[in-house]
């Protein structure tokens, strides 16, 4: 039995279910799929910058304002950066952010997609093969059953079968990082309204972070580019666990902490290498068109931006039967218009501060000065 939809959206994260969210009022049929149940985790650092925000605006004002009404979140307002000789530098945000459990997030955004009338959602199914031909698009479920659409969009993750199987992409680490996460709570010194980025000796090119969580609870964290995790033969977990023990400033705010969790990692696909993110019948979105910030390790965002795009593509086409690769290119430009120049200037700024303990120190000591630090313009968060 084959069943027959518009598109197949591979994956309900920030990507599909945005994706699936932009085409609400489009009649068009849509099979969202996914191996996990909602809501479910995410590793993730659950820094939810304003550009989220503004996302949800373009799509419906009344998604920014019920996101502005959901708990638990903290209101970020600023970031503190810490040089390896632990003297900091504030930056203050122009719009203000959120940290917010993916666990949260993400169903929230999965529960507003699932408000599409249309969307049929297939949880708890991985998908086992991705196949497209000159006529059509489909999937075989894990089940053997088999969908069918004009167009699969791969929404699928840092280990996309539709980015591997259609568009032929092997990880390339020197564009690909690695991170950890643990949940603690009673992290001594939280203020609540900041994120902490600590860049520490013995521990470059890479950063340590402390997100502020509700009920005094905190992200922690630590990532790495996987080519250096290969070159020296880091173990990220053993690294953390080193980072909160033996480093004496750190390990001074956890004494008293509690760990929420085991520590878990996870792949950062990083946007300082362009792809063809798009083919014949398929379209790639978020991590799986490998769009995270190579600075910051942001994702969130751009995998929501990317996904609206795809939709807005799709229901552009669709009369038409437009999928192939002549007509989906359009999507690559639009997508690398938007996030390239963040991308390349993010990934040199990167390339420049490197393992270079004392241009970091030096750096973040200019940015300390107060005459200086109260010239620096607010980040756009
Ligand atoms: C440790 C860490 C910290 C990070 N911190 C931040 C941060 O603070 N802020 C930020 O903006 N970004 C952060 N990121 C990046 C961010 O998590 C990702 O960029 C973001 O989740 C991308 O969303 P997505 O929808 O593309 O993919 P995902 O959120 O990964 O969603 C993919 C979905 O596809 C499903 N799936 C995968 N394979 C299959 C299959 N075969 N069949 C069916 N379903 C499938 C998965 O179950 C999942 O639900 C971090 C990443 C890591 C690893």
């Amino acid at each position: 039995m084959v069943q027959k939809f518009d598109v197949i959206v591979l994956g309900a994260g920030p990507a599909g279910a945005t994706f699936t969210l932009t085409l609400k009022n489009s009649g068009l049929k849509i099979a969202l799929i996914d191996k996990e149940t909602f809501p479910r985790d995410k590793v993730c650092g659950d820094a939810v910058s304003s550009i989220a925000k503004r996302i949800l605006r373009q799509i419906d004002p009344a998604l920014e304002t019920e996101l502005l009404a959901f708990a638990p979140k903290t209101n970020i307002t600023k970031a503190k950066v810490y040089s390896p000789r632990f003297q900091s530098f504030e930056i203050g945000f122009s719009k203000i952010g959120h940290c917010i459990r993916r666990i949260d997030f993400d169903n929230w955004l999965f529960t507003k997609a699932m408000q599409n009338p249309t969307a049929t959602f297939f949880g708890n199914t991985k998908v086992k093969e991705v196949f497209t031909d000159a006529n059509k698009a489909w999937v075989k479920l894990e089940d053997g059953s088999i969908l069918e659409s004009k167009v699969i969009i791969g929404c699928d993750g840092a280990h996309s079968q539709v980015a591997k199987k259609l568009a032929g992409f092997r990880v390339d680490r020197k564009h690909y990082s690695g991170a950890v996460r643990q949940y603690y709570r009673n992290v001594k010194g939280l203020t609540g309204d900041s994120l902490e980025v600590y860049f520490l000796k013995g521990y470059l090119p890479g950063y340590f972070w402390i997100f502020p969580l509700s009920n005094n609870e905190a992200n922690v964290g630590f990532g790495m580019l996987s080519e250096t995790i290969a070159q020296k033969k880091i173990d990220l977990k053993e690294s953390l666990r080193k980072i909160l023990e033996e480093i004496p400033e750190v390990r001074e705010r956890f004494k008293d902490a509690e760990a929420l969790e085991d520590v878990k990692g996870f792949g950062l696909p990083l946007g300082s290498k362009k792809y063809e993110i798009s083919g014949h019948r398929y379209m790639l979105c978020g991590d799986a068109a490998s769009l995270i910030d190579p600075f910051s390790g942001e994702g969130i965002e751009t995998a929501m931006e990317s996904g609206k795009f795809a939709a807005e593509l799709v229901l552009k086409n669709l009369a038409q039967d437009q999928f192939l690769p002549e007509h989906l290119n359009a999507y690559d430009e639009r997508v690398y218009k938007k996030m390239w120049g963040n991308f390349k200037s993010h990934y040199y700024m990167q390339k420049f501060l490197g393992d270079r303990v004392w241009l970091i120190n030096k750096l973040i000591a200019i940015g300390n000065i107060p005459w200086i630090n109260k010239r620096i313009p607010k980040a756009f968060y």
